[in-house]
Order: structure tokens, then C-alpha cells, then sequence
């Protein structure tokens, strides 16, 4: 199958179809127009095979998971995701393997109306980057530079899934079937947390996504808005699979270190904080308060009230990750 033949059979055939999309695939460039009160956020991810997906990924979870990162991003914004497009390398064209690849990426698309409206496709090692597109209303993006001392600091869902599975891969260490399936779930189809983005848009200080670990992404929220924070570690939201898993003392380790959460930590001033409960909770959108920033510019950590030294848990577990 040739070039133009593959984009044709699989790229073109997404469902959506946006009206604020003036020419789509097909044309040297892809057109779209824009509200005049609107601003225009912009992310790109790229995930190459063996680094940041295993090498034994099913197509559909690489799928999902090459959309799923960048609206993560845009979430992460305020914002609401509208267009992609597809860059995409491959070592040869498989059609079972393309099929699989559109299914899980454009099956997102469809949920949150996000049209592929573009993209380039060449040979060679596996390798897939996505830049995306959303819409906030004027000046009203989120960023990582807004937080401020006395904020409360809050996380939507639950940590440490993602990385548990990943070390599971390298290391067996979990043994029933049914958590094994649980945690790899949730690394290979992580769901971007676009609708608590949007409604944090309104309330938020500062926001980011999770996608390297809770504290290095909270270092980065504290180095852009130059304050610090306490974490509240009794407070860390884990999975149940994660309590079950009976990994005791490690659970809050992957919680913290682990990446691939893809989940929104944010902080909210005291004014804007029952508020900004309500937004989530009508969202449907679990969120939890793990803290509060303060003007030392570190982060430190307390366990029942009392502090405990971050080097003293064990961190260094996942420095080589
Ligand atoms: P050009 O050579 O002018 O860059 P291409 O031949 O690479 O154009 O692409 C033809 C059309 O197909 C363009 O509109 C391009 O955006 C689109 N396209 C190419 N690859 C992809 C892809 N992987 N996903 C979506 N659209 C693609
Ligand atoms: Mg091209």
C-alpha cells in the first residue's frame, strides 16, 4: 500500500466532523477559524516504542494513549480539546495494526469531539507525535504559574496505578489476574481529564497534569509560581486495587513517583475552594485535598502529622525511570 493510499484508507475515515473545520486532510495545509473571543492553547507529545509505551503495547492502547497524553495537556490548560493532527512513523503497513491503532485514537476523538485534521506518515522505527489543539475563552487559560502560599493543593482520582503496572512488567511482584488487569488498564488506556479541566478553569490557581510523578509535577507548579508545599501523605489518594495489592509502604512510593497517572493536580485559593467542589462533584470527577502550598519553596511531606523526610522514603526506587 502506498502513502497516499493508507491515509486515505485509515486516516480519513474519522467521524468527526467539526463545522470550525474549513479543510481537513487532503490539502498541503489543514484550515480552521476561530471565534474572536477565543484563545487557542497548543500541545505536542511524541511516544516512541520501547520508551514510552513497552514494546508488547497492543495498537489500540497505543492508540489511545498517543490522543489520550496530548488532551491531558490541554486539559491541564482549561481548555477544550478540537482539533489533532498525526505524525506517524511506522516500520511497515500493517493493515490489523493500523485498524486497531485508528480504533483506540479516534475512539477518544469521538467522545470529546476532536477532529484529525492533518498530519505526516513515514517510515521507519515506530514512533507516533500528536499535537493538539483546544479552545478557552480569552485570558482564561490555567497555567502552572498562578499558585499562591496558604492555596489548598487537590489531585482528581487516584495515583500509582499506571507505574505499579509498569513495574509489574519488568518484575512480577502483583499475582492475582484480576489486579494485574486493573493496574494494566490503567496504563495503557489512562483517561485524560478533560471535563475537570474545563470545569477547574474558573476556580484553579495553578493546574498541571500528572505525566512524570506527583512530585516532580508539583515541583514544577512550585517552581513556576515560586512558593512551596506540604504534602499530607495519609491523604495521597490510592487505588483499591493499590490497597489491595498489600504493597504497604511502596503503595505511597508509586503514588509519588510513579508517572502515567494522567490525572490533574491543582491548587485552589480558600475563596474558591467550595466552589470549586461543587463544579467537581456536579462533573462526576473524584478530587481529593493532599495539602497546601506555603512560601518555603520546597516541597515537604507529613505522616500523621508529623513530618517525614522525602529522601527517607525510599524515593530513589525509581530515579532510573
Ligand atoms: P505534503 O507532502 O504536502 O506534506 P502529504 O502527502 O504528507 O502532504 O499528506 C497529504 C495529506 O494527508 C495532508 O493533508 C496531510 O495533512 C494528510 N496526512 C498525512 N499523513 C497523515 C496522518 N498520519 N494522519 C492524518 N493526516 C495525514
Ligand atoms: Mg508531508
Amino acid at each position: 500500500m502506498k502513502e497516499f493510499e493508507l491515509i486515505k484508507n485509515f486516516f480519513t475515515e474519522q467521524v468527526v466532523k467539526r463545522k470550525d473545520v474549513l479543510l481537513g486532510i487532503g490539502d498541503d495545509c489543514a484550515v480552521v477559524s476561530i471565534a474572536e473571543n477565543q484563545d487557542v492553547v497548543v500541545t505536542t507529545d511524541t511516544l516512541v516504542a520501547g520508551v514510552h509505551f513497552p514494546l508488547g503495547t497492543s495498537p489500540k492502547a497505543i492508540g489511545h494513549k498517543a490522543v489520550a497524553v496530548n488532551l491531558s495537556d490541554i486539559a491541564a490548560m482549561g481548555a477544550k480539546p478540537s482539533w489533532i493532527s498525526l505524525a506517524i512513523t511506522l516500520p511497515e503497513v500493517n493493515d490489523d495494526w493500523l485498524t486497531d491503532f485508528c480504533a483506540g485514537a479516534f475512539e477518544l476523538c469521538e467522545y470529546y469531539n476532536v477532529q484529525l485534521i492533518g498530519g505526516d506518515t513515514t517510515q521507519g522505527p515506530l514512533s507516533i507525535t500528536i499535537t493538539a489543539q483546544g479552545l478557552t475563552p480569552e485570558g482564561k487559560y490555567l497555567s502552572r504559574s498562578g499558585a499562591k502560599s496558604g492555596d489548598w493543593l487537590y489531585v482528581t482520582g487516584e495515583l500509582g496505578d499506571a507505574a505499579l503496572a509498569l513495574r509489574h512488567l519488568k518484575e512480577p511482584l502483583l499475582t492475582e489476574d484480576a489486579l494485574i488487569e486493573q493496574v494494566q488498564r490503567k496504563l495503557d488506556f489512562p483517561k485524560p481529564r478533560v471535563l475537570a479541566g474545563q470545569a477547574l478553569r474558573e476556580y484553579a490557581s495553578a493546574a498541571i497534569d500528572i505525566s512524570d510523578g506527583l512530585l516532580a509535577d508539583l515541583g514544577h507548579i512550585c517552581q513556576a509560581s515560586s512558593v512551596g508545599a506540604n504534602v499530607v501523605l495519609d491523604a495521597v489518594p490510592l487505588s483499591e486495587t493499590m490497597t489491595k495489592s498489600q504493597l504497604f509502604d511502596d503503595a505511597i512510593n508509586y503514588a509519588l513517583n510513579g508517572g502515567d497517572d494522567y490525572e490533574l493536580l491543582f491548587t485552589v485559593s480558600e475563596d474558591n475552594k467550595v466552589g470549586m467542589e461543587t463544579a467537581l462533584s456536579h462533573a462526576g470527577v473524584k478530587i481529593t485535598c493532599i495539602g497546601q502550598m506555603n512560601a518555603s519553596q520546597t516541597i515537604s511531606t507529613t505522616l500523621n502529622n508529623k513530618p517525614v523526610p522525602i529522601k527517607g522514603l525510599g524515593f530513589q526506587h525509581f530515579s532510573t525511570k
